[in-house]
């Protein structure tokens, strides 16, 4: 399943599953872009372990929420992008009742309307190779929801919408469009959960514990690949069982 000759660009790339991302696309011999929004020392670190590794890429910094910083980062990428994956994401959690209208505005604009921005940009690129990959990470919560995530939960479930209405708009240019849907995954995003929350999680998890970024990374390595073209719209779900979607 090699990704040679590919040009990757993996937003928030920078840590957690992102970075994964990064690692297994580069080693899979993809020139990988690692896009971040405010930690460039962790980017030129992912580039650095890439490029030890053997391989290839580079750090573009940029919020995926500005549409002109995007278009400008993604326009200055060599060649176009081959495969995108919308992985920048926030969470603000709360409430519903106690949550300001800010936080659902900043969700919804990183990880939704980021997705949105990117994916306009760089499918230009694809149209033109008639071959492209856009990977979509959603999660788990917005196939459940969850109780203080509702900008989140939105937010997620949006993307599974989008990613089902881009993949008709490009099918005819052979460009797949999907989603990963993780469930908990040990990153800093979940670095807060109380021993208590993990308890709970891991009893309703039948594989019976947390996944790892790289988990995340093998699922999207699969659709990133030439032998996945005949897949597209889907939602792939990567959660230990805990949520078994359709
Ligand atoms: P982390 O918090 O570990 O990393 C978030 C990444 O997103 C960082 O690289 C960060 O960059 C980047 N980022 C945040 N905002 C922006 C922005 N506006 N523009 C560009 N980059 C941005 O998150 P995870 O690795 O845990 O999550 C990655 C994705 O997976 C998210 O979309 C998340 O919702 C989703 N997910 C995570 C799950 C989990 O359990 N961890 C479960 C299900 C889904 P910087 O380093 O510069 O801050």
């Amino acid at each position: 399943m090699t990704l040679a000759g590919k040009t990757a660009l993996i937003t928030g790339g920078s840590r957690g599953i992102g970075k994964a991302v990064c690692l297994r696309l580069a080693a899979q011999g993809a020139n990988v872009g690692i896009n971040y929004v405010s930690n460039a020392v962790a980017a030129e670190a992912v580039l650095a372990e890439i490029t030890a590794a053997g391989g290839k890429g580079f750090v573009i910094g940029f919020d995926v929420a500005d549409s002109t910083a995007v278009q400008q980062a993604i326009k200055s990428i060599e060649g176009g992008v081959d495969i995108l994956v919308n992985n920048a994401g926030i969470t603000r959690d709360g409430l519903m009742a106690r949550m300001k209208e800010e936080d659902w505005d900043a969700v919804l604009n990183t990880n939704l309307k980021g997705a949105f921005i990117c994916s306009k940009e760089a499918m230009r690129g694809m149209m033109k190779k008639r071959w492209g990959r856009i990977i979509n990470i959603s999660s788990v919560i917005g196939c459940i929801g969850n109780a203080g995530q509702v900008n989140y939960a939105a937010a997620k479930a949006g993307l599974i919408g989008l990613t089902k209405a881009i993949a008709k708009e490009l099918a005819s240019r052979k460009i797949t469009v999907n989603c990963v849907a993780p469930g908990y995954i040990v990153t800093d995003m979940t670095a807060d959960i109380s021993e208590e929350l993990k308890e709970g999680l891991l009893a309703a998890i039948p594989l019976g514990s947390l996944g790892t970024p790289e988990d995340v990374a093998a699922a999207v390595a699969f659709l990133a690949a030439e032998e996945s073209s005949y897949i597209t719209g889907q939602t792939l779900h990567v959660n230990g069982g805990m949520h078994m979607g359709n």
